[in-house]
């Protein structure tokens, strides 16, 4: 059954067609610059990588243009969207309405559409992105995958903020947590991994954006990111966690209003902020090498945050069976894994150096053999745990 996953933002388009039952990727691709120009990455069964500038006004022509590409000349992957079974649709917030994947309705559309106050930037351009799919192909199902959902089974203590309860019961304050379908897969990789029957998992999803989560039992029991992405780990340009007496002296030092503050604690800080050379960490480490002293400093202070909040996890979990790295960073910077586990050796970590070197694109153990925990790194695949949910809910 072919499935086509999307992850509409608010100025690109992320896709991919995946055979459900074989976890194949026919075709996978990003338009990016939606509403100034339009740029198409399409790539082909990874044998193929193509870059078409096509104009794209809007999220509509886009989605016409992908599904062209798919099915037309000699791009061709599909003879029609016929040969789609379903579009299983990434949607980052789904608030405490939805646990889990759902088929989408009008109530659940509807729903999405509430919560846009805690995802204004994401939960529109979901919504454009299920109702141009109904349009350009009508009556295939479409199915939600939420980034929360995997939190909901967070206890009521963890998930609640210090702050008047009210606030909760009538404008839903609290932490909810995101990267749920990356965590979500990641812990289920190391459990099989650890082959054993009450697990005790910390995923450290580490890219541009970032966040950890407690996994007990397979299930999610504290994250770090909260209300919204930004608090937790330092990322590419948000803060993470900070004061928040930080924000009053902001706007009475630099005379900054709350648009001016949101986008200086989400797009100007982070590992940008700190380095002040780039988002990208590779540039950094680079400039940390030839001895730039703020790109040191922010080495050090990147792998702190995940180093302390390894540590409390293990206290949340009462224990740590397995440590896992993901995405763009948990994935290639070795750097930062054994920066991470180095210091951790008191909770029976140990990292072996010369595993952790290797460069695989399998999951694969980067402890010593002596090491307590096991530490995993395992590449984390999103669109293919959208796919599963959206072929088990059409089956
Ligand atoms: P996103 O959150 O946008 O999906 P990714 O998971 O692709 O991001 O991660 C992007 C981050 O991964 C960037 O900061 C990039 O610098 C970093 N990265 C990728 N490869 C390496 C590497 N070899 N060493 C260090 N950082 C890397």
């Amino acid at each position: 059954m072919l499935i086509l996953v999307l992850n509409a933002g608010s100025s690109s388009l992320k896709y991919q067609l995946i055979n459900a039952e074989t976890g194949e990727v026919k075709a996978s691709g990003l338009c990016e610059r939606i509403g100034i120009d339009g740029v198409m990455k399409h790539e082909i069964a990874e044998y193929r990588k193509l870059v078409i500038d096509h104009p794209m006004p809007t999220h509509k022509e886009a989605i016409e243009f992908m599904l062209n590409i798919l099915t037309h000349d000699d791009t061709q992957v599909i003879a029609s969207i016929d040969e789609i079974s379903a579009i299983g649709h990434r949607v980052v917030h789904g608030g405490e309405y939805f646990k889990r994947s759902t088929l989408i309705n009008k109530s659940v559309i509807r729903k999405i559409e509430e919560l846009i106050p805690l995802a204004p930037l994401h939960n529109p351009a979901h919504i454009l992105g299920i109702n141009i799919c109904q349009e350009l192909m009508p009556g295939k199902p479409n199915v939600a995958v939420f980034d929360t959902a995997f939190h909901q089974t967070m206890p009521e203590e963890n998930y609640l903020y210090a702050v008047p309860h009210e606030d909760y019961t009538e404008h839903h304050l609290r932490k909810y947590g995101f990267h749920g379908t990356s965590h979500f897969y990641v812990s289920g990789e190391a459990i099989k991994m650890l082959d054993k029957k009450d697990t005790k998992v910390i995923v450290c999803h580490l890219g541009n954006g970032s966040s950890i989560c407690a996994v007990k039992n397979g299930k999610s029991v504290d994250t770090t990111m909260g209300l919204t992405p930004l608090e937790g780990l330092i990322m590419g340009t948000r803060s993470g966690d900070i004061d928040a007496g930080v924000v009053p002296y902001l706007m009475e030092k630099k005379g900054m209003d709350t648009h001016h503050i949101i986008d200086y604690l989400n797009k100007k800080s982070g590992i940008l902020g700190i380095s002040g050379i780039s988002s990208d960490l590779r540039e950094v480490i680079r400039a940390a090498n030839e001895g730039d002293h703020r790109s040191k400093i922010c080495i050090e202070m990147l792998c702190n945050r995940i180093r302390k909040y390894i540590a409390s996890y293990t206290a949340v979990l009462g224990g740590v069976d397995a440590i896992c790295f993901t995405a763009g960073i948990g994935e290639n910077a070795d750097l930062i894994r054994e920066k991470v586990c180095t210091g951790l050796e008191f909770l029976g970590v140990e990292i072996d150096k010369k595993k952790n070197k290797i460069r695989e694109s399998t999951n694969r153990e980067i402890n010593k053999d002596s090491s307590k925990v096991k530490i995993y790194v395992i590449p984390t695949k999103e669109e293919y745990v959208i796919a599963q949910d959206t072929y088990k809910l059409v089956k």
